[in-house]
């Protein structure tokens, strides 16, 4: 990973190599082609894959957490089967389109249109920093069919790469700070097509579609952001075990020793904090609250322990033959998309001020067990 990392070249076989072992769809239901397997396990991929590198959590992310969950929950069941299946068996790879030149933390101001003309609608407009959109197949993207209304115009369609025709064209963004091992690209709309039939949810619920692919895309940005705090603190173990200053184990002075009791409480409590939405999610219940706590706490905490892990290693963490750097320049990044650190830290002040609250959800998750599996009777109580 770390040659993939230097020299900016992500791997087009990354997909294809989780979709080996059955990761794309380890929370679809089986009946939609995926492993049944609940959110726990999910977050467990994330922060699994993030342990060795970002960038192939990020590719799980936008693939799992942000375009099958939207998918699956604003689609009909025609859409779960057609759209869905295929990418939860892993033959097709999803991302998702949201941010433009001139609307990132502010969604409502996307320009990117949709005219319907007959059966198809046409797609204008431009988007930015899209993970992995160089590879997709299907991109769960927003436009709007009214942009005088604001977000009640924007609209969720599944683009599909085989039907866009040549208003389709993807880019990818060089020299990024971080996550080099990871596509991100610039995503061309003149005249994309889609069918109807691949529109995700009405005309006008889009914002919807995305905020609630977003309380699940940061789950999974959570998890992960645990698994690199969790890297963090196994080096930074493994190094003042090993390193020998003045006679002792640098692990025996003070202040580095608490350098690695600060990455063991963060992970400690990262892991809570995932693990709590997780369960939320297991009861198809909603978790944007739980979701953007954990993310703001986790991404900020991994940035941390990246830094601290690269004090711990001295000269040598200053060195890309360690691989504290990298994951110190990838956590960066999770400050900043899936909603940036400040709209987390918003988000938190609005549900304790009250200001906040959530309607249960409309659309549910694939909740666990899952509904594919014989339910085990309940016990009648005796006569
Ligand atoms: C590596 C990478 C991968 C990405 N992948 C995707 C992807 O797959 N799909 C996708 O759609 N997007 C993706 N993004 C884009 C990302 O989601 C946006 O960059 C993010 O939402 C912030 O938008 P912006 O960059 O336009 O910053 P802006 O929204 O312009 O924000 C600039 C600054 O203002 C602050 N700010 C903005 N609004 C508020 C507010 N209400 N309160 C307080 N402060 C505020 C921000 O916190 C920030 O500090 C990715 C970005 C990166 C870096």
């Amino acid at each position: 990973m770390s040659r993939r990392d230097r020299d900016a070249d992500p791997d087009p076989e990354l997909f294809a190599k989780l979709a080996r072992v059955g990761i794309p769809g380890v929370v679809t239901p089986r009946r939609y082609g995926g492993a049944g397997l609940d959110w726990i396990a999910l977050g467990l991929a994330c922060e699994e894959l993030e342990y060795v590198d970002a960038s192939c959590r990020t590719a799980l992310s936008v693939h799992a957490g942000l375009c099958m969950t939207g998918i699956y929950q604003w689609g009909t069941e025609e859409q779960r089967q057609r759209l869905l299946r295929p990418l939860a068996e892993g033959r097709r790879q999803g991302c998702f389109a949201l941010t433009e030149p001139d609307a990132g933390s502010d969604v409502r101001a996307l320009r990117t249109s949709a005219t319907k003309e007959g059966d198809l609608y046409r797609i204008r407009g431009q988007k930015v920093w899209i993970s992995m959109g160089d590879f997709a197949d299907m991109i769960l993207l927003f436009a709007t069919v009214n942009p005088e209304a604001g977000a009640a115009g924007i609209t969720a369609f599944a683009l599909d790469r085989e039907l866009a025709g040549e208003g389709l064209r993807t880019q990818p963004i060089h020299d990024k700070y971080g996550l080099r091992a990871s596509d991100t690209a610039v995503v061309y709309l003149d005249d994309a097509l889609v069918p109807e039939a691949n529109r995700i949810g009405d005309e006008g619920d889009g914002f919807k579609v995305a905020m609630s692919c977003l309380d699940s895309g940061r789950f999974c940005v959570a998890s992960g952001a645990a698994g690199t705090i969790r890297a963090c603190l196994d080096l930074s173990v493994g190094y003042a075990r090993s390193r020998i200053v003045q006679g002792q184990e640098i692990g025996r002075l003070q202040l580095v020793a608490q350098m690695i009791a600060g990455m063991q409480r963060d992970y400690d409590i990262g892991r809570l904090l995932w693990m709590r939405a997780g369960w939320l999610k297991n009861q198809g219940q909603r978790s944007s609250r739980e979701s953007a706590l954990a993310k703001w706490v986790n991404s900020e905490r991994a940035n941390r322990a990246a830094d601290d892990a690269l004090q711990v290693h001295g000269a040598t963490g200053f060195s890309e033959e360690c691989p504290v750097a990298r994951y110190l320049r990838n956590s960066r990044a999770t400050m900043i998309y899936e909603g940036t650190r400040e709209v987390q830290v918003q988000l938190a002040a609005e549900y304790a001020l009250g200001y906040r609250q959530d309607r249960p959800v409309a659309h549910p998750l694939p909740a666990w067990p899952d509904e594919g599996e014989p339910q085990v009777p309940a016990e009648r109580p005796a006569p």
